[in-house]
């Protein structure tokens, strides 16, 4: 197992801090992000006296439209599997922690989760070939692509569907060193097992989707890549509980709520 990393707020901290995990209770506080060369300080400090935050600030997340089979054979928006993948963004601004609300718009009638891997970029790169991919892999984490079911059928584009405030929880951390070809991704909505993947299904591998983003775009540290979802979507409402959990990564856990 690889190291386990961290973005927190500490009550005598007045912003967030980069730390890593040195056991389930404890953190090494960390000179700034860890795939901008953030170094272990001597500083560590109790889990529990810290809020977990979104491991990572980015400044894109590009995200996988029908990469796993049986989501395509069971989605409204394709027929067949696409030829090569299907990409779009989600706005940083859409990103939220752990145990943060999802905030279910007044505008849509049908907000859905979906249970992702995604994957942290370790360093600035452009037109990767696939054997190279891994080497710009950080790590790992756990995303919920939430969607506004009903307007992203509506719209025809997915921006609005897929950019609301707090549709794009992540976390709750990242972890290094972990073989990302065949791990289990699971959605679990008020503790009932919903959606179970695993990403040795994906249409586009990993390396696969790296390379394909980096023929059009350049990728920044801490950019995710999230990589699509299998099937078993379905919708949440408030007051639900969505968990999503990603084999050897963690678990991510966050409630829906209506606007205030
Ligand atoms: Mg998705």
């Amino acid at each position: 197992m690889g190291m386990r990393y961290v973005r927190f707020l500490h009550p005598a901290r007045k912003t967030p801090c980069f730390g890593s995990l040195t056991s389930d209770d404890s953190i090494a506080v960390l000179t700034g992000p860890p795939w901008l060369a953030g170094e272990v300080t001597d500083e560590t400090l109790p889990l529990q006296q810290v809020t977990l935050l979104a491991p990572v600030e980015p400044s894109k997340i590009i995200c996988i439209g029908l990469n796993y089979q049986e989501h395509v054979k069971h989605s409204q928006s394709a027929d067949e599997a696409p030829k090569y993948p299907l990409t779009f963004m989600k706005p940083p601004t859409s990103i939220i922690g752990p145990d943060e609300k999802i905030i279910h718009p007044r505008e849509a009638e049908r907000v859905d989760y979906e249970a992702e891997l995604g994957v942290v970029i370790s360093s600035r790169c452009r037109h990767v070939p696939e054997n190279d991919a891994h080497r710009y892999v950080f790590g790992l984490t756990c995303v919920n692509d939430v969607t506004a079911r009903d307007l992203q059928k509506k719209d025809g584009q997915w921006t609005r569907a897929k950019g609301f405030d707090t549709f794009c929880p992540v976390g709750p951390w990242i972890v290094t060193g972990i073989d990302y070809s065949d791990i289990g991704v699971e959605g679990i909505l008020n503790g009932k097992v919903m959606q179970s993947g695993r990403t040795s299904q994906m249409i586009f591998p990993i390396p696969k989707l790296i390379a394909y983003i980096t023929s059009f775009t350049t990728l920044l540290p801490g950019d995710i890549i999230s990589t699509g979802t299998p099937s078993g979507i379905s919708p949440m409402n408030p007051g639900d509980t969505i968990e999503i959990k990603v084999e050897n990564v963690g678990s991510l856990t966050n409630t829906v709520a209506t606007p205030e």
